[in-house]
């Protein structure tokens, strides 16, 4: 097994290399975020004063739902500080941009910039890893979901990104308060009420099938989409003892335009070397790791990622490994011998034969 190295080791040499602008903050990123925000706005006054045609509606929907991911994916750099510096412009324009997807600036940063990122798929303190085999017996609704068939199984994985976005951030600000002083804790509060309070606020103005096209619908596709990514991150790789990046995270490929459209979400792994500087040099970044490390960097097209994700069990084995718990049956990670093309497994206690008739393939 290679040895882990953390994050800065690697930074350490790939800064030098970087120019003296990559370590700036890019402003003009805000363009995006804006002509995102008008179009959500112009799609609410559609839907709610002009009442189009149900399909024009729906049409509308679904655009304002890319608009939601758009501006969540947005979010996410702003509350990095790598759009603006100042704190309390960072997190004003960091709380617009999560407003769709109700999160709010004061718990991402402490969930996702604290503890995830510092922690990343350490199993313990990163608040967005999988379960281990051992964890497992805390949760039996789990344990019921794993034993229904695979295609069961992988069609409730696959609907559930349409909502766990929002589902987990509400999950995680119960779990991140305590993680707050108190005299922060009104302001957390605040921040996660408002949204929602726009949110429900705008069911008794609009009524609730107008809500349901104007909100309701692009929240579902903005989960999807931010979930497409976030789910494909981390969860093929291995859970790791020291957070290194190359062996806990996945960079996904999609089109040029799709990564024009996401602000180089898909730069995962970049995106854990250098947190503080902007997606934009990303894929100057990973041209450097491909220079360096070759051998040490996943990649693979984001549809491909999907694929693997519900073809195999999110429940970690000795950290490198995932298993089904009701069969037994124990899948590689990336870098652990993760097959992407049969999805072969071996059976716990068994040993993995790389060849021949031992080998079984999942069978349903
Ligand atoms: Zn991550
Ligand atoms: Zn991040």
């Amino acid at each position: 097994m290679k040895e882990l190295k953390s994050y800065g080791w690697y930074a350490a040499r790939i800064s030098p290399l970087l120019p003296e602008e990559a370590f700036k903050p890019v402003p003009t990123r805000l363009w995006g975020g804006l002509a995102y925000l008008l179009i959500t706005v112009a799609g609410f006054l559609i839907i709610g004063l002009i009442e189009p045609p149900l399909w024009v509606s729906l049409i509308i929907s679904v655009i304002v739902g890319l608009c939601f991911a758009g501006l969540g994916l947005l979010g996410h750099e702003i509350l990095h500080g790598t759009v603006v510096r100042k704190a309390w412009l960072r997190d004003f324009l960091g709380a617009i941009a999560f407003w769709p997807l109700t999160t709010g600036p004061q718990l991402w940063r402490n969930w996702h910039n604290m503890n995830h990122h510092i922690y990343t798929q350490d199993e313990h303190r990163d608040p967005d890893a999988w379960l281990s085999k051992e964890q497992l017996a805390k949760y039996p609704l789990l344990i019921v979901l794993y034993k229904l068939p695979l295609w069961v199984r992988a069609t409730i994985s696959f609907v559930s990104l349409s909502f766990s976005f929002t589902l987990h951030s509400a999950r995680m600000f119960f779990r991140s308060l305590k993680n707050f002083h108190s005299n922060k804790k009104p302001k957390v509060w605040i921040q996660f009420i408002l949204p929602w309070a726009t949110w429900i606020s705008l069911l008794f103005f609009m009524g609730p099938v107008k809500w349901l096209l104007a909100f309701l619908i692009p929240l579902f596709i903005g989960n999807f989409i931010v979930m497409s990514y976030i789910s494909t991150n981390h969860r093929l790789n291995p859970l790791v003892t020291v957070n290194d990046p190359l062996a806990n995270s996945l960079t996904v490929t999609v089109p040029k335009w799709v990564d024009f459209l996401h602000f180089n979400f898909s730069y995962h792994t970049e995106h854990h070397l250098f947190p503080g500087i902007s997606p934009k040099y990303y894929p100057l970044v990973k041209q450097h790791i491909l220079n360096m490390w070759p051998e040490r960097y996943h990649q693979m097209p984001l549809v491909n990622a999907m694929i693997a994700l519900l073809k195999t069990p999110r429940i970690y084995y000795e950290e490198t490994e995932l298993v089904d718990p009701n069969h037994h049956h124990l899948y590689g990670t990336l870098g652990h011998g993760l097959d992407l093309d049969q999805y072969k497994y071996r059976v716990e206690g068994e040993a993995y034969l790389p060849t021949g008739t031992d080998i079984k393939q999942r069978d349903s």
